[in-house]
């Protein structure tokens, strides 16, 4: 029998280039992932559609949404909520697909919560001077938004400890042949093999992108 699939959230800065990542992973193995589209109560940015990047959502229908118990977990954000829906969440799993959550971290705990075999992945740039500078290239964002989502990022960094795996995204290939190896040795029973990746290996490179988010939030 198929075995169930595994519930995988992805987390990481701003900036850190998760959508890229997800993209690419889905490319590579479509029949391996499934990628959870969230509900969010944002205005959509250039480019994007309404089902494929977000259901673009009012707050009422949002607040709807929480009542009907139709979400998995949600969280506020930089001014609007974000969900993850139930149903397509459970339907994917049970038919041996990882499912895959682009989240923030208090989702992404809460989730853990519920979900005890939830595999949890931090995504991170090289250094934070490539984050701060995908954040203002990405052009889309006014500088009091780009200030704000950092300002988050530090607080996030605090949050690094509960997952279980940091990917730095380097490259995109590299970056989702190795999400992808991660979590195929995870189903498989061999997560020891990935100790080099493990969050608890590398409490000195994050304390160092904590440090540098840090100043740049102060302005420098
Ligand atoms: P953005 O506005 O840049 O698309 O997303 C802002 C943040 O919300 C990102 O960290 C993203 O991962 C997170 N996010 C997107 N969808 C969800 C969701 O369904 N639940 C939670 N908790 N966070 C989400």
């Amino acid at each position: 029998m198929e075995q169930k699939g595994r519930l995988v959230v992805i987390s990481g800065f701003s900036g850190a280039g998760k959508g890229t990542l997800m993209k690419a992973l889905l490319a590579a193995h479509p029949d391996r992932y499934a990628l959870s589209v969230s509900a969010t109560t944002r205005d959509p940015r250039p480019g994007e559609q309404d089902g494929i990047d977000y259901f673009f959502v009012t707050d009422e229908k949002f607040h709807a949404m929480i009542k009907e118990d139709d979400f998995l977990e949600y969280a506020g954000y930089v001014g609007h909520y974000y969900g993850t829906p139930r149903s397509y969440v459970e339907k994917n799993l049970a038919e041996g697909k990882n499912v895959i959550l682009e989240i923030e971290i208090q989702g992404a705990l809460h989730v853990k919560e519920k979900i005890k075999d939830a595999v949890l992945m931090f995504v991170t740039a090289p250094d934070a001077d490539t984050l701060k500078e995908r954040l203002t290239g990405r052009g889309t964002e006014t500088g009091d938004v780009i200030a704000a989502r950092l300002s988050r990022a530090c607080e996030e960094a605090r949050g690094i400890e509960n997952y279980d795996y940091l990917v730095v995204n380097d490259t995109v290939e590299h970056a989702s042949e190795l999400i992808d190896t991660l979590i195929s040795d995870e189903r498989n029973g061999n997560a020891s093999d990935n100790e080099a990746y493990w969050v608890s290996a590398n409490i000195d490179f994050i304390n160092q992108i904590r440090e540098d988010l840090k100043q740049f939030s102060k302005g420098e």
